[in-house]
């Protein structure tokens, strides 16, 4: 198939680019580097079914022309990294919300099968676990200092779903959760690469609040395998999916584990949030995620452990 990914050359596009031309696949990745990199796609940069575009999805005629070429779209491109939305809110508004739509106007054109990237901060301050794709949606945006990403993702899933079901377009939401491996950078603010970073570094690992709110940490490679699963999954049209590993383990526990594994000397230093964020600032506790919907409808579910993952 012809294959345009937005968010390209990202972390997880780059890994999606190079899945999709492995395949057989043709690809186009469209991305403003500006949290993405060239370096990310440089494996396939010459390929004959790669392309690289630099521009921007809030610019319709290209999103429109790139997707006149394609016959399947991953739109990943997005304002990403808690503290690029924190200090950004207008952009991840801008981006999140009139790219998407730029997205799914232009595949409205012979219908064609259109991922969304969402996230799992769509479940806001959710108190029953785990979170499943049924729950209703409330973000709390009082407390919330990343609304502006939890609220513009939550409308970019409505979005989708009033396309699927006025135009029958072939849509398909993916509410990714923490999602690490190769190449994701901690500039953004990213806890696995920063503890990496910290730990090889010899410097003290930061671990902000009591270190006792816990994470699902996916790898890239699952999360890829499953959404190429899903492309070739007619029943999963229509549909959102938690795209998740669902094995929690706590922010402090991580912080151990990945001191021991890169044998480093670093300690652990406990941070209050308010000497990192602005006053008010309320963590999630836990984010952990039902994955039976995606399990039972692909026959596959992120798995691989937190050891390898760090590794
Ligand atoms: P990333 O920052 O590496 O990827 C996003 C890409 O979009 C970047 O390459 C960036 O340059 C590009 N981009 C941003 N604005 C753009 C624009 N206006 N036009 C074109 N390109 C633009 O982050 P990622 O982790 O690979 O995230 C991919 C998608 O998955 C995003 O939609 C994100 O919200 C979602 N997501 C990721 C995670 C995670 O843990 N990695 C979790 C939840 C949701």
């Amino acid at each position: 198939m012809r294959i345009l990914i937005t968010g390209g050359a990202g972390f997880i596009g780059s890994h999606l680019a190079e899945r999709l031309v492995s395949d057989g696949h043709s690809v186009t990745a469209l991305d403003d580097l500006s949290t993405g990199r060239r370096e990310n796609v440089a494996a396939l940069t010459g390929h004959n079914r790669f392309r690289f575009v630099e521009g921007t999805i809030l610019d319709s005629m290209l999103v429109q022309d790139l997707a006149d070429e394609a016959e399947a779209i991953f739109h990943l491109a997005a304002a990403v990294g808690v503290k690029l939305i924190m200090d950004e809110p207008s952009r991840s508004i801008l981006t999140n919300i009139n790219g998407t739509e730029n997205v799914l106007k232009a595949a409205l054109k012979d219908g064609k099968l259109t991922f969304v990237a969402s996230t799992s901060e769509v479940y806001g301050k959710a108190q029953k676990f785990p979170f499943s794709e049924d729950d209703d949606l409330t973000i709390g945006a009082t407390k919330n200092l990343r609304w502006s990403y939890a609220s513009a993702k939550q409308l970019d899933e409505f979005l989708t779903l009033a396309y699927v079901r006025e135009t029958q377009l072939p849509a398909i939401v993916l509410r990714f959760f923490n999602t690490t491996g190769p190449r994701q950078t901690g500039r953004y603010g990213m806890v696995l690469p920063n503890f990496v970073q910290s730990a090889l570094e010899g410097r003290p690992l930061m671990v902000h609040g009591t270190g006792e709110q816990s994470r699902c940490f996916g790898h890239v490679a699952d999360v890829v395998e499953a959404m190429v699963r899903l492309m070739t999954t007619p029943a999963a049209q229509g549909q959102v999916f938690n795209v998740a590993n669902d094995q929690e383990v706590t922010i402090r526990s991580l912080a151990e584990q990945v001191i021991q594994s890169t044998g480093s000397s670093s300690e652990i230093r406990l941070v209050p949030y308010e000497s990192v964020y602005p006053e008010g600032f309320e963590d999630m506790e836990r984010r952990l995620p039902d994955v039976s919907k995606l399990e039972r409808t692909i026959g596959f579910r992120p798995r691989r452990p937190l050891s390898e993952i760090i590794a």
